[in-house]
């Protein structure tokens, strides 16, 4: 079976967590934590990193350091994965989807830009699968409106807009090193505080709402409750595993890079007889080969591919249903048809790709998809 994606231990990982149970503190904010945040930080050209639990939870930490309460409105893509809208719904906001672009899974600034109402507070971006969102439009917007801007990198670690590191554009931004992103630890992630003046409360939340953190620099004598806030912060243990993946990243990349290549080599011959179709990757983006897909003409076809694959042993997945029409959501939709979140929701398809890939197997995925589609074309 080629399973759709497998932990890779880059070197490093294994003798880190060792000395960090040989360092005898394994609760947070210790050694591994602190150096994951400086390395990520300075590789990335970031601005404050705050290692948390999970994207989820640093979605969580930016809906609380925002302020994020009843009456104001937050604009996201409606396909998208479900921690943005849980962070901000449990805080009481109004959730307002948009749509994707036709060109690729982004949120559609157009359509966002005619949601924005005096009540608008937070612009919430997913760079898809890596393909960076018009990040000069969106500051446009964010100056106009008076917004806040959050950038979920998931998708996004080592990928660029112009030459500049996705995650460092938001006021604030958020990773993920869930065992299927580009580097990770299992699960883990990262608060990105671009906008210095939510740098100071960033610390309170992280540590349960005290000021735990300037305790220790010594800049205050006892440590108290002084806000919001619970438990983002992970065990050194797993800080100890990512800080070999952060130190790895360039090697990591490498190999997805590769195996990035090879699949599209080996597929673009369908996508120019248009059975399969890239996204439209715009000029302003460069590749981090976080995943490879592709769009097929509907979700028949679709789920026809993913069972011929999975008769050959490989597992190939789709991705998100539209947020605004789950059976958490769809009775408090009032906006329009979303077309284009639905068509990703039904046609996008996730091959194999982690870097332990062999390229027998990259070939064997391949060959599959071609058989499928020759089969059909007949
Ligand atoms: C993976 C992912 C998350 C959630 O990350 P966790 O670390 O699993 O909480 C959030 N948003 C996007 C876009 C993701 O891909």
């Amino acid at each position: 079976m080629i399973g759709f994606n497998k932990p890779y231990l880059s070197g490093g990982e294994l003798e880190n967590v060792q000395d960090a149970v040989a360092r005898g503190k394994l609760s947070g904010d210790g050694y591994y934590t602190k150096e994951c945040q400086k390395l990520f930080r300075s590789t990335f050209s970031l601005g404050k990193c705050v290692l948390t639990t999970s994207c989820t939870d640093a979605l969580e930490m930016a809906a609380i350091l925002l302020d994020i309460g009843p009456g104001d409105e937050v604009i996201l893509p409606s396909y998208n994965f479900v921690s943005a809208a849980n962070a901000f719904i449990m805080r009481g906001a109004t959730l307002v989807f948009a749509d994707s672009n036709a060109e690729n899974p982004n949120i559609d600034l157009d359509h966002a830009e005619q949601l924005i109402t005096p009540k608008t507070k937070v612009l919430l971006v997913v760079h898809y699968a890596g393909v960076a969102c018009d990040m000069a439009r969106v500051q446009k917007l964010k100056e106009k409106h008076k917004l806040y801007i959050i950038e979920d990198a998931a998708h996004a670690i080592d990928a660029k807009y112009k030459n500049q590191y996705l995650g460092s554009f938001g006021d604030l931004a958020t990773f993920s090193f869930h065992e299927t992103k580009n580097i990770g630890c299992g699960e883990g992630g990262m608060l990105v505080i671009n906008n210095s003046k939510f740098e100071k409360r960033a610390e309170i939340i992280w540590e349960k709402g005290t000021n735990r953190a300037s305790f220790y620099r010594g800049e205050v004598n006892k440590y108290e409750w002084v806000d919001v806030g619970s438990s983002f912060l992970p065990s050194e243990l797993n800080a100890a595993y990512l800080l070999a993946q952060i130190k790895n990243v360039a090697s990591i990349q490498a190999k997805r890079l590769q195996i990035w290549q090879a699949y599209y080599q080996a597929l673009l011959p369908l996508h120019t007889q248009g059975v399969i179709r890239f996204f439209d990757v715009p000029v302003h983006s460069e590749n981090n080969a976080h995943m490879f897909c592709f769009t097929v003409s509907d979700l028949e076809r679709r789920t026809a591919l993913l069972n011929h694959l999975r008769e050959a042993a490989i597992l190939a997945v789709f991705h998100y249903l539209p947020l605004h029409d789950s059976p958490y959501f769809k009775a408090k939709y009032t906006g329009r048809e979303l077309k284009n979140a639905y068509r990703y929701s039904d046609t996008i398809v996730r091959l194999p790709m982690f870097p332990d890939l062999s390229s027998e197997e990259i070939t064997a995925v391949c060959q599959s998809v071609k058989t499928f589609f020759n089969g059909k074309l007949e």
